[in-house]
């Protein structure tokens, strides 16, 4: 048998490697999605392949299974980190080895025809093209989750992948609660006397020329603004907005630059702040390892979030934003005042797609696709009566009906990968953000801290309750040692009701 201190530095070594493929997996992808020349895919995928395969023999070699069993099988030989790491890590390596190889490649083929199919079914508005590649994903989903866990209903394997602890009984709860609650605020906004002259500011603003490079200055203030190290972070555009952190040193971000939209690259460029801001602020002590790691996607969701729409579109910090916006593009800013630019960042309205939507409706987008997904995974419904379904929750949350099924159930990739139990964490961060901001008010003057600018004190709690914890405790436990009591919807339905009562009311 090993010295545990031998396990130890074995498992370090590891690790490191791990860590290394990871870093050249994520700065290709980075590459890919930002400076490589467009025909660089073909060469690009064949490198991803093959480092790809490397980490994989990594992650499912016997050395990590015998490094593991060691731990596990003599627990009081090894410090908390230790076991942790070693639940960690078992996790990812029964998640990838219950899968018998074959039926992995089989999946990993269909994936990529069904991403195909998706994507022409939604070209030309055809879900029966898509339905037979969709009922074979669900088919495999199933069957690997439950080669994970026999025991476990489907859906909560699923939702405990991406949230560990996650599950229908807390999520039912949830969206009940949000459901009870948004649906009418959603109706007084869209019946507000105050809507009119909303709309209407909302159209000049929008009206008006930003040059994109003068954004990316603005990029740069945003960064200062939140205190992002600039010599360990970088950032630059892409298609969709993204953040990559390998390591506390090394984060980028990318946010989108559009001339006839501002808020687009503010509010983007604050999002993925606040996802490398957690990047950044993983503790040293957890360097290369996989305590290293934001804990889940709901807690990273919740501190762009938090950083996005907590700060960002509060009414006192707007001030600090208009006054950024104002030195960069005094012309454009010329007639509006501080007020006027919280109450646009802010302004609400129904639509039909997912990543359009403002923050008061957001969660109900995903409530749809979380009862559909629910209705999948227990066999109640027949994939081609999805269309009809996805139409009638749009029209009882929302108040519209999609036209067609192109902007209506076919929008997201997500379902067409084998994504199933992930769209549930985005509602989850706003959730958890707002929760801790109600606490950080009770330990501070948050709004006087927000109306100064100084985001010191606000940084420093979430960098102390957050970001250095990294994956050494579980998400639940974060939001409770952090709030001082397990996770509520409490204080999320109280924070959107609070100010869209304040805007539409
Ligand atoms: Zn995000």
């Amino acid at each position: 048998m090993k010295a545990p201190k031998q396990v130890i530095e074995e498992l370090n070594q590891l690790e490191i490697k791990m860590a290394a493929y990871k870093n050249a997996l994520a700065t290709m992808s980075w590459d890919g999605a930002t400076f490589a020349p467009k025909n660089s895919v073909n060469d690009r995928a064949q490198a991803m392949g093959i480092i790809g395969g490397e980490a994989f023999k990594l992650t499912t070699s016997d050395e990590l299974d015998e490094l593991l069993k060691a731990i596990e099988e003599n627990p009081q030989d090894y410090d908390k980190k230790a076991k942790v790491r070693a639940e960690l890590l078992r996790r990812d390596y029964k998640r990838t080895t219950c899968i018998p190889v074959e039926e992995f490649m089989e999946f990993m083929s269909l994936q990529a025809k069904s991403s195909a199919a998706w994507e022409k079914a939604k070209e030309e508005d055809d879900f029966a093209y898509f339905a037979p590649y969709l009922k074979k994903v669900i088919g495999f989903v199933k069957s690997f989750a439950t080669y994970f866990d026999s025991k476990t209903p489907v859906y909560d394997t699923l939702l405990d992948e991406y949230e560990r602890g996650l599950n229908t009984i807390v999520l039912d709860e949830f969206f009940a609660d949000l459901k009870a609650e948004l649906v009418p605020l959603i109706r007084m906004a869209s019946s507000s006397d105050k809507k009119e002259n909303i709309e209407r500011l909302y159209a000049d603003f929008k009206s008006k020329k930003y040059d994109v490079n003068i954004q990316r200055e603005l990029t740069g203030d945003l960064c200062d603004a939140i205190s992002i190290d600039k010599d360990s972070c970088s950032y630059t555009q892409s298609v969709h907005p993204f953040t990559s952190g390998t390591h506390r040193t090394n984060t980028r971000f990318t946010t989108v630059y559009r001339e006839k939209d501002l808020q687009m690259s503010v509010y983007s460029s604050l999002h993925e702040g606040g996802h490398a801001k957690y990047e950044m602020g993983l503790n040293p002590v957890d360097d290369y390892t996989c305590l290293s790691n934001g804990v889940s996607m709901a807690v990273h969701e919740s501190q762009s979030r938090f950083y996005e729409n907590n700060i960002g579109r509060s009414s006192e910090y707007s001030k600090t934003l208009y006054n950024l916006v104002k030195k960069r593009f005094p012309e454009q800013m010329a007639g509006y005042t501080s007020e006027d630019f919280f109450t646009i960042a802010n302004r609400s309205t129904p639509t039909l797609i997912r990543v359009q939507a403002d923050e008061l409706t957001y969660c109900l987008h995903i409530m749809v696709r979380y009862e559909m997904e629910k209705l999948m995974f227990n066999s109640e419904i027949d994939v081609d009566d999805l269309p009809k379904l996805w139409n009638d929750k749009y029209e009882e949350y929302l108040g519209i009906v999609p036209p067609n099924n192109a902007l209506g159930i076919l929008q997201d990739v997500h379902w067409s990968e084998g994504l199933m139990g992930y769209f549930p964490s985005y509602a989850l961060g706003s959730a958890y953000a707002s929760q801790f901001e109600t606490t950080m008010r009770k330990e501070m003057d948050f709004d006087g801290m927000l109306k100064s600018g100084d985001l010191t004190q606000i940084n420093k709690w979430m960098s102390e309750k957050v970001h250095l914890i990294g994956s050494n405790k579980t998400p639940s436990q974060i939001i409770e040692d952090a709030t001082g009591e397990p996770f509520s919807a409490k204080y999320y339905i109280d924070y959107l009701k609070r100010k869209y009562t304040k805007i539409y009311g």
